[in-house]
């Protein structure tokens, strides 16, 4: 598939408001800018939102004030995924009219229960198939019953469809290095494209909204690396461009343990309270 190099650069960086930003997102928005300057593109920024529960309105405000305080500017309007749900719904319902798509009335419980000896990527049991081929009766009562739903992939099929898929990653400094890469999604096993109660998932937003900014270049951490997989496999069945993508080093706490936003690491604005200025940001991240 065309991965866009003849269209002007744009990057993004997507931070996810659930949290306090802290260094590892620090980092990753200033090599966005980094990477947009040096290639002559620009970045914007999306707000992935579509974590209802998670997601707060004081959390958004704290990312545009960080952001700000850090010296980064971006294009308005912002996006924002949580006002896109009928977007993503069209697409999902695309891969369900490919017969991609199977519901799945498992509770974590149960997945756990029936687990193989099989872990995806991320170390999370694959999804052992109990619903996959559900009779169509069975299926019409669990939704009757209101039966807590989600819509699942089926990787075989999609697999089947797409054949051997590649995509780019390049590096930022010294720029290019382009290296070909075999995407292997059937490792994640038929992952969640549409979660309980919320018409989308990450994999599912992120590929649409890639998209619909026309981002060509991807500037991630090594944390999503083989998620790409994913993206690479629904930009292909849902007829979209695949940008060039680079993995960027995890900024790591004392512990050498991933900073995150869950685990409570030290945010942005707790360093700025104790005197840290943008400037030492930088510094301290090598920029
Ligand atoms: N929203 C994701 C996060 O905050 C990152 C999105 C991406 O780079 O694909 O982890």
């Amino acid at each position: 598939m065309n991965t866009l190099s003849d269209t002007p650069p744009v990057l993004r960086f997507a931070p996810s408001p659930n949290g306090l930003l802290h260094l590892g997102h620090a980092y990753s928005a200033l090599i966005t800018e980094h990477w947009a300057k040096k290639i002559g593109g620009q970045w914007l920024l999306r707000i992935e939102d579509i974590d209802m529960e998670r997601s707060k309105p004081e959390f958004v405000e704290a990312i545009f004030d960080d952001l700000s305080w850090l010296g980064l500017s971006w294009p308005e309007p912002v996006l924002f995924q949580s006002k896109r749900f009928d977007i993503y719904k069209s697409a999902a319902q695309k891969l369900r009219t490919m017969g991609l798509l199977y519901p799945c009335f498992c509770s974590r419980k149960e997945i756990k229960a029936n687990a193989r000896d099989e872990t995806d990527p991320d170390g999370a049991p694959v999804y052992p198939g109990t619903c996959k081929h559900l009779p169509k009766d069975q299926i019409s009562q669990h939704l009757q019953q209101n039966k807590p739903v989600q819509y699942r992939l089926n990787m075989e099929k999609a697999v089947a469809k797409t054949g051997m898929l590649t995509f780019t990653t390049a590096q930022p400094a010294p720029m290019d290095r382009p290296k070909i890469n075999y995407a292997r999604p059937a490792r994640w096993g038929d992952v969640v494209i549409q979660r309980k109660g919320t018409p989308t998932s990450y994999h599912l937003s992120v590929v649409v909204d890639d998209a619909e900014q026309n981002i060509t270049h991807i500037t991630r951490g090594r944390d999503l690396q083989t998620a790409t997989d994913i993206h690479v496999l629904l930009q292909f069945l849902l007829g979209l461009n695949t940008p060039v993508y680079t993995f960027h080093k995890l900024i790591l706490d004392k512990e050498t343990a991933k900073l995150s936003k869950s685990k409570g690491s030290t945010s942005l604005q707790s360093l700025r309270q104790t005197g840290w200025t943008a400037q030492t940001v930088r510094t301290h991240l090598g920029f």
